[in-house]
């Protein structure tokens, strides 16, 4: 059995009249890349907050590395690599300045510090702007020095606030694969967002959050074990008669289905044969179709199935 490297126990936090955190229970094994998905506003940066000790909160008990957690506890938290949603970097220095900055709050030996800031700079890229300062940089390369910023000391737990907001796609994937060197090399982390495929992409365990509480927990295939959608089918199709969309509704597996005057999509729960059987009545049917796609289900499934809302239209507030 792996240590246990976070332990939240009921966590309540109100601001003011709003709950926040309702009760919120996590735990973290060593090794994991641990996902927080969930809307804006679903609590995601509080929980970072308490589990830092940065913020009181009105509940609830917390653990890092087997011990509890308090706004004192140095020795864990030197620890740990915070990397936060807002970037919190130096303007008057450079790169490499502000690496060798942050390193050196927990590095003191000069020597093994330089050492530990060249990897960083090379651990995000950066080789070729250590010189700028990071007015001069743009969104995804100072993102990176955040990321540098909160690595170099090698902390055994690194946690990501949205480290990919607003980042082109090139820094955006050396960001994941980053995280997944970080977490070959032994650091455990603990990885928010509110996009679905970059939590599957890298987490080895997801907990959806919604307004302050914890709606499911699991391995990617887990969460989507736990939903009645297997399959979704989406189709091309510029005319369908009433009688042919309830000839499609009837038929086994089929749960439900939608029309928009241009695309017929079909929710499917079980069953290998879907897609055919779709197509067979509409072709029976003499009816044209354009393209035809068929996915599995997806978060953004578990959410909405357990929410009653779409992943990417939910707001917290
Ligand atoms: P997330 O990081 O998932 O977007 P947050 O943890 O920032 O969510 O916010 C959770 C809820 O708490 C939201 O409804 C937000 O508006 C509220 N909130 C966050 N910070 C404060 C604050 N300092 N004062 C009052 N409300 C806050
Ligand atoms: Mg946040």
């Amino acid at each position: 059995m792996k240590p246990t490297i976070v332990k939240i126990e009921n966590l309540v936090k109100r601001y003011g009249e709003l709950v926040a955190l309702d009760h919120f229970s996590l735990e973290i094994k060593e090794g994991e890349i641990f996902g927080l998905l969930g809307p804006n506003g679903s609590g995601k940066t509080t929980t970072i907050n308490c589990l830092l000790s940065l913020l009181s909160y009105d509940k609830g008990d917390i653990e890092v590395f087997g011990k509890p957690m308090k706004p004192t506890s140095y020795d864990i938290k030197r620890e740990i690599g915070v990397i936060m949603q807002n970037v919190a970097v130096l303007d008057e220095l450079t790169v490499r300045e502000n690496i060798d900055y942050f390193c050196g709050l927990y590095i003191r030996d000069k020597a093994k510090r330089k050492e530990y800031v060249d990897e960083a700079i090379r651990f995000v890229g950066l080789e070729d702007f250590v010189n700028f300062r990071p007015q001069k940089l743009s969104g995804g390369l100072l993102r990176r020095l955040n990321i540098a910023c909160g690595i170099a000391h090698k902390p055994k737990l690194i946690i990501l606030d949205e480290p990919t907001v607003a980042v082109d796609p090139q820094s955006r994937n050396r960001i994941l694969e980053g995280i997944q060197e970080l977490n070959r090399q032994g650091a455990t982390v603990i990885y928010t967002s509110h996009y679905m495929e970059e939590v599957e992409q890298i987490c080895t365990r997801i907990a959806i959050m919604d307004h302050g509480r914890k709606i499911a927990e699991g391995t990617k295939e887990e969460l989507k074990g736990m939903i009645r959608n297997t399959e979704s089918v989406s189709i091309e199709i510029l005319e369908l008669p009433d009688e042919i969309r309830e000839k499609i509704a009837g038929l086994p597996h089929v749960y439900e289905t939608g029309y928009d005057g241009d695309r017929l999509t079909v929710r499917c729960s079980g069953g290998r044969h879907n897609l055919i059987r779709i197509l067979g009545v509409l072709q029976e049917a003499g009816l044209g179709f354009g393209r035809v796609y068929s996915e599995l289900p997806t978060l953004n499934d578990v959410f909405l199935e357990i929410t009653g809302t779409a992943l990417r239209d939910a707001k917290g507030e």
